[in-house]
Order: C-alpha cells, then structure tokens, then sequence
C-alpha cells in the first residue's frame, strides 16, 4: 500500500511539476493517498532562510492549486505543509500559517537552527555540541506538539561532517529522543529520498523504541513521487518496524 505525504510544489523555488501532475503520478503507482507538503513560509524578520521557501503571499495560490488539482483526483488528497520547526517562532504558526492555509496536516523538519546571535545555521554548518544541542532541542519542542502529523527526516542532521563522525557517540541522544516519540506518539519520517543522510544508530534506536515510523520520498518532482517506497517499506517491515500511515493517521 503505497502513498506520499511529503510531497513539494514550485512555490518553495526548488521543486518541479504541478499538483496535477503529481497527482496523475500517484495515480499511475497506484497510491492509495496522496498529501502536498511544500515549505512553509517564514516570518519576514527570518530573511537569512527565505531562500528556498514560498512567500507568504503565495499561501493561498499553494492550496487553491491543490484543491482545485484535488477536484480531479480519484484517490483521496490531503492539503499539507512543511513547517520548520522554530520553537520561538509558534505564534507565526498558529496566527499566520494554519489560519490562512487550512491545512489538513502539518509536517514538522528541522532544516535551520536559531543561534544566540539571532542568526540562523543550515543543518550542513552545525559544527560543534553545543549546536548540535540546540538542534536537540527543536526537536524536542516539535514532538510535543499536536500540530505536526509526523516529524520530517529527523536524521538528516547526519548530513554534516560533526554528527556523522559523532554518530554513535550520540547513541544515549537518540535514545532519550526515541523514548520522547513513543510517550508522545509522534511518528517518525523514514524519508526514502537520500539514503546517505540516514543514521544507523539513530534507527537502532527507534526500532528498539517501537517508535512510529511513516515511509515519506520527501518528492521535489512528480517522478521522483515513488522514489525509495517499496525498498523503504521492505526494510523497515524486515526490522520489525511500526509502520503508520498518513492516511490512516488522518481518518481517525
Ligand atoms: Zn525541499
Ligand atoms: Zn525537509
């Protein structure tokens, strides 16, 4: 059983195709259940990463594209979006975002973490433990919230050269963020779209955790909608994983 939930659109200025294409897409792989996700805006003070984001105006071009592509459809289409997680940034969220999208479900990433300074750091600059803390964090704060569905490639942090070099040093870290998910019964993001930036340890420990895990291909092009599923699936359900699906997730 096939389906998607992190799924991008132009607006964010690095994806491709329309949600009409995307969706002829998952209706030739046969999904059962497609959901549109692109990056959510930020608040205009955050101009260091508005680089690959939608604007804020474009919100509502966003989800009339989606619901009028959704009117076409023949396999239910959920209207989504990829929230950065910024703990100071809530109220943004909860005034702004949910308000003028309407969503019909949040995904919570982390992609920049906030410094002392004010500035921002991308995931690929994070370079020392006191950094690494504050990434931490932010996902601490996300898997409390109701908001999000799932959290987005929580491992992609793997992606720099401290955490990976670090990795299974940080057993105990993933350890105590597994056990926040579970208590909290907040699935993971098993993103099937960049094999490399996936952490062995940091899947260990969910599967020892019995976290949730929801298989996503993070797609940024309508071909690129299928990428990874089936193997992702296989490889968790050989692990023993608790898959979840969105869909499922939604209708209850
Ligand atoms: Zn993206
Ligand atoms: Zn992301």
């Amino acid at each position: 059983m096939l389906e998607n939930f992190h799924t991008h659109l132009p607006y964010c200025g690095h994806a491709s195709g329309t949600a009409l294409e995307y969706i002829k897409q998952a209706e030739a792989l046969q999904f059962r259940a497609l959901g549109f996700s692109d990056h959510s805006p930020v608040p205009s003070h955050m101009y260091g990463v508005q680089g690959f984001k939608m604007k804020e105006s474009e919100l509502s071009l966003y989800r009339d594209e989606v619901l009028s592509a959704k009117k076409e459809a023949t396999i239910p289409i959920y209207l989504g979006m990829e929230v950065d997680i910024i703990s100071q940034e809530k109220a943004y969220l909860e005034e702004v975002l949910i308000p003028q999208l309407k969503p019909d479900y949040l995904l919570g990433s982390i992609h920049y973490i906030r410094l002392g300074d004010g500035s921002y750091a991308d995931l690929g600059s994070i370079e020392s433990a006191k950094h690494f803390d504050l990434y931490i964090e932010q996902l601490r704060w996300a898997i409390t919230q109701p908001h999000f569905l799932f959290i987005g490639h929580a491992d992609r942090v793997i992606m720099n050269d401290y955490v990976q070099k670090n990795d299974a040093s940080l057993r105990d870290v993933w350890q105590a963020i597994a056990k926040l998910a579970k208590a909290h019964n907040k699935p993971m993001e098993f993103n099937t779209s960049a094999p490399l930036h996936r952490s062995e340890v940091f899947w260990q420990e969910m599967l020892r955790e019995q976290v949730s895990v929801l298989v996503s291909s993070d797609a940024h092009a309508p071909s690129r909608l299928g990428y990874g599923l089936v193997e992702g699936y296989a490889w968790l359900e050989k692990h023993g994983a608790q898959i979840v699906y969105g869909s499922e997730l939604l209708s209850k």
